[in-house]
């Protein structure tokens, strides 16, 4: 059978919508291969969030063309995801060698379209970015690598929020959730197949299912799938991203206390802390509403960790935006950041409003902040040395197979010495150095037991 390569840039989601193409591939009998020489067919799942990511993913598609025409191959070149909805038919017009678009409500598509194109309908090329009714609910099978203990699963698909750098909303289209008891299901064939921990995905997560299913006993939809799946047994942790601030509210923090599956750990993008700026973003927070919301987080549930995003250098930031947003990064004490600068993103509002910033300006902000969000993990990460932490062991490291990893429930990331016995469980280990952002620790005598007294 031929070979496939399928390479993903960017998010989680794409990263799970590229694990869908190559199960469905390898159930009709593909070859999935790392090796982009050696395939047949070479898949490019591109992010569009920024820019950059797609001139990179042009660039490569490029590299390997030429390199197929160098070996005198005649392979199958596609272009899938947020990027591929983006351009459409702008690629196949102006890449010539690609053969094969296809955009984000039809990757159960993919599989079939290569087929097609493999079957030698001489010069055929293929353009699938129509709307999917149902398509949500298409990102459903995995292929779990051996020993694999934790996995993502989509559970709603589009953004309705609008905000007005990001191009989300045009490539990945209106929200839509799948019902809970099919993600429960999904969730329950994980357990039965040795997964431990599962992520719940989506753009705006904790607004889950709001335009499709109601309310009830004063929990959202999302709390209530929170916990739908707290109930599979087998199931030792349960993780979400990304939430909206607009959608924690108190049922949301309640479940960090009433779910002890629940780690503690939320990602909450921030985006800026001036309210100038938030308005521009079209974010529908202010800077107060969001230092409530983590307060009301923490007191809920003390040992949280918070991390968030941030954008630098949004058109018409000035210093004092910027040091707004530097004094929320100290008030809320995030246990990490990721810090974008600002790039315009056409077909968005934000690329057309004035007060558009110098690079080196952007540049700079983006290192300040960078050099305070470092300084504020730093001294978090020191404050763990000494303690116990459950770490669930995901397997070797990627620098040194000598160790382990996992992360902690506040997901942190810790390394420590490779113990076959200690291979996919949930096991206390004692934190004995940090450098900066990564945890070292070692196991403590007798894991068994000491795991249930954390
Ligand atoms: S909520 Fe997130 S995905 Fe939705 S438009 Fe805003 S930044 Fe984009």
């Amino acid at each position: 059978m031929p070979s496939v390569h399928i390479k993903t840039y960017g998010c989680q989601m794409n990263e799970r919508d590229s694990e869908q193409v190559a199960k469905m591939l390898a159930d009709r009998g593909y070859e999935l291969t790392d090796d982009e020489d050696a395939a047949d067919v070479v898949l490019l799942n591109t992010c569009s969030v920024r820019d950059q990511a797609e001139q990179k993913a042009i660039g490569k598609m490029g590299h390997l063309r030429s390199r197929a025409q160098k070996q005198g191959r005649n392979k199958i070149f596609g272009f899938l995801g947020c990027m591929a909805q983006n351009r459409g038919r702008e690629l196949l017009d102006k890449l010539p060698d690609v053969d094969l678009v296809v955009g984000t409500q039809r990757f159960h598509a993919v599989a079939g379209h290569v087929e097609e194109l493999l079957s030698g309908h001489g010069g055929k090329r293929i353009l699938d970015i129509d709307h999917a009714e149902g398509s949500q609910s298409a990102i459903r099978d995995h292929r779990l690598r051996p020993g694999q203990v934790t996995a993502f699963v989509s559970i709603m698909q589009g953004c309705d929020m609008f905000c007005s750098f990001c191009i989300v909303p045009h490539s990945r289209g209106r929200e839509r959730s799948r019902p809970i008891h099919e993600i429960v299901d999904e969730i329950k064939k994980l357990v039965d197949n040795g997964v431990r921990e599962v992520t719940l995905l989506g753009q705006i997560v904790n607004l889950y299912g709001r335009h499709e299913f109601p309310t009830a006993n004063g929990l959202s939809p999302f709390v209530q799938l929170l916990h739908a799946v707290h109930a599979v047994e087998g199931l030792e942790r349960i993780r979400f991203t990304s939430p909206h601030p607009t959608g924690l509210k108190s049922d949301l923090a309640n479940a960090f206390c009433d779910l002890p599956k629940l780690c503690e750990h939320m990602h909450l993008p921030a985006q800026s802390g001036s309210n100038k700026i938030l308005r521009a973003m079209h974010r529908s927070y202010t800077r107060e509403i969001y230092l409530n919301k983590v307060a009301a987080l923490r007191t809920a549930c003390p040992s949280m960790a918070i991390t968030t995003d941030l954008i630098v250098g949004f058109p018409g930031e000035t210093e004092d935006d910027f040091k707004e947003t530097c004094s929320l990064v100290k008030e809320a004490v995030f246990d990490n950041s990721f810090i974008f600068r600002y790039s315009e993103r056409k077909g968005t509002p934000a690329a057309n409003l004035p007060g558009q910033l110098p690079e080196a300006t952007r540049e700079e902000r983006n290192k300040i902040l960078l050099e305070l969000q470092n300084e504020i993990t730093t001294g978090l990460h020191e404050k763990c040395v000494g303690t116990l932490q459950e770490v669930l062991v995901e397997g070797e490291s990627k620098t040194n197979d000598e160790r382990f990893y996992g992360r902690t429930r506040q997901n942190k990331i810790v390394v420590f010495g490779r113990d076959e016995k200690l291979r996919g469980r949930a096991v206390p280990i004692k934190i004995i150095r940090s450098t900066g952002f990564t945890l070292y620790g070692e196991a403590v005598h007798d894991a068994t037991t000491e795991a249930d007294k954390l």
